[in-house]
Formats: C-alpha cells, structure tokens, sequence
C-alpha cells in the first residue's frame, strides 16, 4: 500500500515515526512535518524555433532555524510540488547531520534539459532567478546543481541575481564553475562523501574494503565519483554501475568481469550521464537491463539514481553477500525496502548522512565566497572527510546508544539539532 505513496508522504512518514520515538510536542510537529515557504511559479521562455514555452517553476523553504535555506535546484520532467517539498524537507536533516550552519530548501524546473538547447536552458536559469531573486540570497536561501542542473546553469542564475542587485553576489549560488566563484572538489564532493561514508561503515562492521565489491545504480555526478572513490581510494572492485540511456529513453546495467574502470567510462559519457552504449560493448562491457545491478555479487549497494528505486520487489532481487547499502541518492529506497534490510541484518547509510558530501562543500563554497579566498582541492577534501566522518560517527553513536535503525538516528541526530536551534531562537514560545 504505502508502495503507492508520494516522496513527501514518505518524508512526512519517516519524520513522524522518530517524531514519535523522540516525544516531540504536537505544535513542534507541526512546523516541522511541513515547509514554513513556497513559491510557484511560471518560467516565459522564447525557444530556438521562435515559439514561446511557459514552464513550470518551483521552490520550497521547508526550515531556517539553524541558517539560510541551502539545497539544489532539479530540472526534471517528472518533478512536482511535493517531490520539492519532500527534497527540501530533507535538506533540513541533511544539513542538520552533517552540522552545518543552515536550513533546507529545494527547487525544481519541470523540463527535459536534454530536449532544451544552450541557449534555452541559460533562458530558463535566468527566468528563475527573475521570479525568485527577492526571496533568495546568500542569507536567506543559497541554491546549488542537483539533477539535471550544471555548473554552468548556477553561474547563469548568480550572473542574474548579481545585475538585479547591482553587485557581485557569488554566495547567492554554490556549485558555481571553478573561476567562477567556484570550489575546487565541489565536483567530486557527493560521491566522494559517499565513499568516505562507506569507509567509516566497512571498518564499523570489519569489512577489508581491498577485497570490496560494490554494485551502483547510476552514472550521473554522484555515482560517478563514487565509483571512482571506491576503486581509487577504497581500493575495492565495482561490479556495475547503470544509467539512464536518453536515447532508447531505458536504464541500462554496464558491468565487466573484474570490475568495471569508472574513469574510462567516465569518457565514453555525455554530459547527461548517458554512457556511449556502442564504445562499451566494443570495449567488452556487457550490457544488461536497468535493473540488473540491484541483482549483482556485491558487498555494498549504492543506489544513486532517484528515488525509489529500491523497494518491495527490487529488493527480493538481491545477493545474500549484500552488507551495506549506502544511499547516494535522495529517497532511493522505499519503507518496505528498510523493512528488509532490518530483518536481514543490512546496514543502510541513509541518504541525508550518505550524501551530505555536496552540501557540505557548497557550504566551503559560501564560506570561500565571503572570505573571497579559495583553498586547494587537497584542503576541501580533507575538511569533508573530517566533516562526513564526524556525522558517521555522531550518527552510529545514537544508533548503538538508542538501539536504533541507523535512518532513525539519523533522523534522532538532525531533528534534535533544528528543535534545539528553534527553542534557542524563542521560535517555540507561546507568543509566537
Ligand atoms: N543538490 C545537492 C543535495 O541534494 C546539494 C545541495 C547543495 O549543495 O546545496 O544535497
């Protein structure tokens, strides 16, 4: 049944459930099951062949009480109010756990960006940013890239906000291009956070990562750095990665015997994750169905796709050797799926823990952009490992004090943190 439930159901329903274990009063509840701004609105866009489009825009302020909203934008066909409202709430977990000075927040485009030309896209970007740039800013709400948003798209909308505020403004965006106000490592930042994240995990349950072997869904920025953090700094095997093919419009799974080279693939790939199909098979990667990677020999699954790809009958699907499943993406696995890895004694990275790596450079991006002085990649990588391996371990620590799921200590970790946050900022009085 609850198969059926949308992506803010389901944020709702996993609030709800550690709302009650925390004993949290019904009028903090109640700010919290919901997000305190949102905006829609509609993106006017002059296309290519002369015609006018009108899309759909969005953005959701779910909580501030520990900082700016901070959280992507998504261009996503599929992308609706409540996805960005599901997004946006757990942005506040994700940067409640990973301890950074700032709330959540999300946006979303309903488009294809790989249907839209260049020049359409920077119209749309811009168009956003027309409609948004009063409620937004390096105090109040700092968008960033997340599904089918780039670099270059956030370096459009800073360029925007900066000319309708009359000054230079690179904090009001983060993911920006590098000599653009961008980070070094900001690229690399989510799947490496991942990995160090799996780390942490392989040495809580001794696993030798050396002899390591993980199967990724995805091939988009997440997955591909964690594909490259779990050969390169792990030193394990990946069996697969898969990916969205965009012009058969199907997922397929790429997997070759001793594991697959993420950086070869890496360069058979458009800049919309799709791998060159023909250049694999050359290369003597087999091809198989979207969903073949969940079925893999692996220790450690990483979903880093979109959500809900892991639930009730995808998990039946998968290997007994499965020890860790760590969430790259956002909402990948439904609550039938936690319920399996429960019985069967599989540890879950939880995705506002597991892929807290991007924010938390963003955040260094803000923190560069005020102090108008950048640090090296060597630098950014080092503090986020610092910073994921503190939330790892603040997170497990819950888990094994409390006897709990590790979702739920994730969640126990970050909503203590913003109640503590409102109840210092008096947002809990009864004059309120
Ligand atoms: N879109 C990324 C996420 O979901 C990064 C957000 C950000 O950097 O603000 O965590």
């Amino acid at each position: 049944m609850s198969e059926q439930i949308n992506a803010f159901e389901l944020a709702q329903k996993q609030f709800d459930h550690v709302a009650e274990m925390l004993n949290l009063n019904p009028g903090v509840r109640e700010v919290l099951r919901w997000p305190m701004r949102e905006y829609s609105f509609r993106i006017p866009v002059r296309m290519d062949d002369g015609t006018v489009r009108v899309f759909q825009g969005f953005r959701v302020q779910h909580n501030d009480a520990r900082g700016p909203n901070k959280g992507g934008i998504r261009f996503h066909p599929n992308e609706t109010f409540d996805t960005v409202r599901a997004l946006a709430t757990w942005m506040t977990w994700k940067c409640a756990v990973a301890d950074l000075p700032l709330g959540g927040g999300k946006g979303g485009v309903i488009c294809d960006p790989a249907t839209l030309s260049s020049n359409e896209k920077e119209q749309i970007c811009r168009g956003w940013v027309q409609a948004m740039w009063k409620n937004i800013g390096p105090r109040n709400d700092v968008p960033a890239p997340d599904v089918g948003t780039t670099p270059q798209m956030m370096g459009w909308m800073m360029d925007e906000y900066s000319r309708l505020v009359g000054q230079y403004t690179p904090g009001v965006f983060t993911g920006k291009p590098l000599g653009s106000g961008g980070s070094e490592g900001r690229t690399e930042a989510t799947g490496y956070g991942v990995i160090y994240a799996v780390r942490e995990a392989m040495k809580h349950l001794k696993i030798d990562s050396t002899k390591a072997v993980a199967a990724i869904e995805g091939f988009g920025n997440v997955a591909q750095y964690a594909a490259i953090g779990f050969v390169e700094i792990l030193g394990g095997k990946v069996a697969c990665v898969s990916c969205w093919d965009r012009h058969d419009k199907k997922a397929y799974t790429y997997s070759k015997k001793g594991g697959i080279d993420p950086r070869f693939l890496l360069s058979i790939t458009d800049q919309y994750g799709t791998i060159d199909r023909k250049a694999a098979e050359q290369a003597g990667y087999e091809v198989e169905d979207g969903e073949a990677w969940i079925t893999k020999e692996a220790d450690v699954l990483i979903p880093a796709a979109i959500e809900g790809h892991v639930n009730a009958e995808t998990v039946k699907k998968m290997s007994d050797r499965v020890k860790i499943v760590a969430e790259g993406a956002n909402g990948p696995c439904t609550i039938e799926a936690d319920e399996f890895f429960k019985a069967n004694k599989i540890f879950n990275i939880p995705d506002f823990l597991c892929n807290a790596g991007g924010v938390t450079t963003s955040y260094f991006e803000q923190v560069q952009n005020d102090m108008n002085f950048y640090w090296t990649k060597e630098e950014v990588l080092q503090r986020l490992d610092t910073k994921m391996t503190q939330a790892f371990h603040a997170v497990l620590q819950t888990a094994e004090k409390e006897g709990v799921y590790m979702r739920d200590a994730a969640y126990m970790v970050a909503i203590s943190r913003v109640v503590k946050a409102m109840e210092l900022r008096g947002w809990l009085n009864a004059t309120w």
